[in-house]
């Protein structure tokens, strides 16, 4: 593939900072970057060449991709049929694609392979073009169906079926999340209720919920949330990164420290056997990070799949021998895994969120000159409350503690 006289093209479907990444580390392989997104100014604009294109638009997809050698993705929320339009290879799979951007069939696939998850009830739209039966999913149910003609009738039968369902597993008393079963991410189209009482009142007054389907789930008391990124090629050969701890702000991942501390043997077991399982169960030929609820006793519930690099593994840019976005390009480029042992003893990130330029530039100045503090920015032009526009790593002793105290140099200005 180095070939001088003839370049291997990777092709990105999405120029966020994810493709800007995974063009950066294609880059410095001497493997050519092309990404494919609306926005000719895109983050990965100036690494990759642009291919201006709408995701959706499957000719632009086919257009693309006979200028690339194999097309990858930087978010899972794409189109199927558009990508089915590529003339070379597309990894991870749109059968893959179409698994991980549906909370439905997500949670299905789970279930359906033993692997733990919340317990979940499908609540589908209401459609007014259609006077069918909707229809009801809960893993230890059979599939209930109800029939409805109008939308309070909708309303009725919802409330009626969601009922049943608390009383049956929950004996009547439980906290929920309504998530939506697409285009949910980072706590986006998603809504907490503390009562069925609760819910049903949102339901009434609030709710318009006839756009997509959704995914009624417990919620979750967990110990902390944690995740566990896999990295597996054609042969079927796997590398795993750590474990690593994760917090959040608003839903928005705000830190991850790698490895999590104070992992129990058999925590650590269970998440290697989840990984292999989904990574062989899906064929998975790239990344696959898997966002995880840790309990008290050290048991493992599974959130949601990511088939592509994750916001959790950059720190692996400074921190792992073989970042997360070198991976993907050595995958997809059938070059061998890269290992996954972090370099040092502990690395960390924190996000940088739009928040931080309320009052224009953040003092970098301050945290530039801190050993072992890396700044990452996406060249984004706008800096909007929640937006990621960049991230910070840190390596060595305390990384954690130090990335946390250079964030706090960025805020106390
Ligand atoms: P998600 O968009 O599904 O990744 O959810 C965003 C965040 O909301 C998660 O990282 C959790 O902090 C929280 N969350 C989501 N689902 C649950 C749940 N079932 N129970 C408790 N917290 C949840």
């Amino acid at each position: 593939m180095f070939v001088m006289n003839k370049p291997f093209y990777i092709g990105i479907v999405g120029g966020g900072q994810l493709g800007r990444m995974i063009a950066f580390a294609a880059r410095r392989m001497g493997i050519q970057a092309k990404v494919l997104d609306p926005d000719p100014n895109c983050p990965a604009a100036g690494i990759a060449e642009v291919f201006v294109a709408d995701y959706a638009d499957g000719n632009a997809v086919r257009e693309f991709s006979k200028q690339c050698d194999v097309v990858t993705i930087e978010f899972e929320n794409l189109s199927v049929p558009a990508l089915q339009q590529s003339i070379c290879p597309v990894h991870p799979s749109p059968k893959i694609l179409s698994i991980c951007q549906d909370r439905i069939q997500e949670k299905l696939f789970l279930h359906t392979n033993g692997l733990p998850v919340a317990k979940f009830l499908t609540i589908p739209r209401f459609s007014s073009s259609t006077t069918e039966a909707i229809t009801f999913q809960s893993p230890n149910e059979q599939i209930i169906k109800e029939p409805v003609d109008t939308y309070d009738q909708w309303l009725s039968v919802v409330m009626g079926t969601v009922r049943k369902w608390i009383e049956r597993e929950f004996n009547g008393s439980e906290h929920f999340v309504l998530k939506s079963a697409r285009l949910g991410y980072d706590g986006k189209s998603q809504k907490m209720f503390t009562s069925y009482q609760q819910f049903c009142e949102y339901l009434k007054n609030e709710w318009n919920g006839s756009h997509t389907d959704w995914v009624l789930e417990q919620f979750i008391h967990f110990k902390r949330e944690l995740s566990i990124l896999v990295a597996r090629n054609h042969s079927g050969e796997t590398q795993f990164y750590p474990l690593v701890e994760n917090t959040h702000r608003n839903h928005i991942l705000f830190s991850t420290e790698a490895p999590a501390k104070g992992i129990l043997p058999h925590t650590q077991t269970e998440a290697l056997k989840i990984a292999t399982i989904l990574s062989e169960k899906l064929d998975l030929i790239g990344l696959l990070c898997i966002e995880l609820f840790e309990l008290n006793d050290g048991s493992l519930i599974i959130n949601e799949l990511a088939p592509r690099p994750h916001n959790s593994g950059h720190w692996s840019i400074e921190g792992a021998h073989c970042s997360q976005f070198e991976q993907i390009v050595r995958i997809i480029s059938r070059l061998p895994l890269g290992s996954t042992d972090l370099v040092c003893h502990q690395a960390a990130m924190v996000n940088l969120l739009g928040d931080l330029w309320v009052n224009g530039n953040p003092p970098w100045d301050k945290i530039l000159r801190l050993a072992g503090v890396h700044l990452h920015l996406y060249e984004k032009r706008e800096a909007r409350p929640g937006r990621k526009m960049g991230h910070l790593t840190t390596v060595g002793v305390d990384a954690f503690e130090r990335a946390m105290n250079a964030y706090s140099l960025l805020t106390n200005c």
